[in-house]
């Protein structure tokens, strides 16, 4: 590929609507775009998907290519990676950026080893330098450093992580150039069937979306105290969280696992029980507003990364704070 210009978001389409890491990649990408002084530009893989283009256009794209196919409803490796490499070779893009979502998990390697580039998963920061080469910040030994990679090799790629980049604030004015291209997909080459879509069951609010979220570690010692945490959340409108090892230990289901190996969240408030603050854990939550501590031990590393601390036995300090929470909430 020779005279690549631009960057290209590739889009993750959840439920029919454009995800929110798309409109936070677009954010991001509309940063380099502009250092670079090329456009910014989506693409949109899916089946009925062109209506979406006025979303991306609104969340700062340029140009938005679309590869409609109804091979494309649901999410299918080989087909995705067939019409994700139309779409590259139409837009010939110098950077593209994928959501490191379950897609992009899969799909961003295939699609690199079939461009004959190279890629950096999971990143947190993005720029470029003076040589348009993309700057591409993640986190590397278990969380407990950070690397910075750039590629001479076109097109730069690089997956983003969840809630790493901000999304610009939605234009509903904005214009943009909209490109239909075709899939180049050929059904032969379509190893696996899709089967079946099961939807997680989410009682209350989503936890990578809730305003607030109570997160328990090993030292709730079990699910009973999860029930109190619980109670505290919901007084927030807010959603439960906990660290590996209460997953490890059955007290809890590995949906609410946040971390390096579980969920990403940045809520305004995180309320943080019983955990030690550990490097891995705080790999998904250190975007969060204002971190509230409970921990006995007041050596705990979760009280440097916390705002405010309560140094207590939680089972003593947590139905005082509920308590107040419950009275302030009257009020
Ligand atoms: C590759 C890799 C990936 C990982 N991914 C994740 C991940 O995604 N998420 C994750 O959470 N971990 C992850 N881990 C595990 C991580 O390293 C830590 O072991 C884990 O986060 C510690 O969990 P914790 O804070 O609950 O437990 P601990 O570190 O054991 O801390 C328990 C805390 O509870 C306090 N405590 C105990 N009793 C009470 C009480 N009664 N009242 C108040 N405080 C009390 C203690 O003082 C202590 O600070 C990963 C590890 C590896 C190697």
């Amino acid at each position: 590929m020779a005279d690549n210009k631009g960057v290209l978001v590739v889009g993750d389409i959840i439920e029919g609507k454009m995800a929110a890491i798309t409109a936070e990649m677009l954010g991001a990408g509309k940063k380099l775009a502009t250092k670079l002084g090329e456009p910014l530009c989506a693409a949109l893989l899916g089946s009925e998907v062109k209506a979406l283009a006025a979303e991306a256009i609104a969340a700062g794209a340029d140009k938005v290519f679309v590869v409609d196919d109804a091979n494309l409803k649901d999410y299918q490796s080989d087909a995705f990676v067939m019409a994700a490499e139309s779409v590259i070779k139409a837009a010939n893009p110098r950077i593209v950026l994928m959501g490191q979502g379950n897609v992009g998990r899969d799909l961003a390697p295939r699609l690199a080893f079939r461009l004959n580039t190279a890629i950096s998963m999971d990143c947190v920061d993005l720029d470029v330098d003076d040589n348009k080469h993309l700057v591409q910040t993640k986190p590397v030994y278990g969380g407990n450093a950070r690397a910075i990679f750039t590629t001479e090799a076109l097109p730069q790629m690089a997956t983003v992580r969840a809630k790493a980049m901000t999304a610009l604030p939605r234009d509903a004015a904005k214009t943009g150039e909209v490109v239909d291209v075709a899939s180049g997909i050929d059904p032969a080459k379509i190893k696996t069937k899709f089967v079946k879509k099961i939807k997680e069951e989410v009682a209350g609010v989503k936890l990578e979306d809730a305003p607030a979220v109570v997160a328990g570690g090993r030292g709730i010692g079990g699910p009973d105290g999860f029930k109190q945490l619980e109670e505290l959340a919901k007084l927030f409108k807010g959603a439960g969280g906990a660290t590996r090892p209460a997953v490890d230990n059955n007290w809890v289901p590995a949906t609410i696992q946040i971390g390096l190996t579980g969920k990403i969240v940045a809520p305004e408030l995180y309320i943080a029980i019983a955990l030690s603050g550990s490097s891995q854990h705080m790999a998904g939550c250190s975007g969060s507003k204002t971190i509230v501590a409970i921990n006995k031990d007041p050596e705990s590393n979760i009280f440097r990364e916390a705002r405010f601390g309560i140094v207590a036995d939680w089972k003593q300090a947590l139905p005082a704070f509920t308590a107040k929470v419950k009275d302030l909430l009257k009020e």
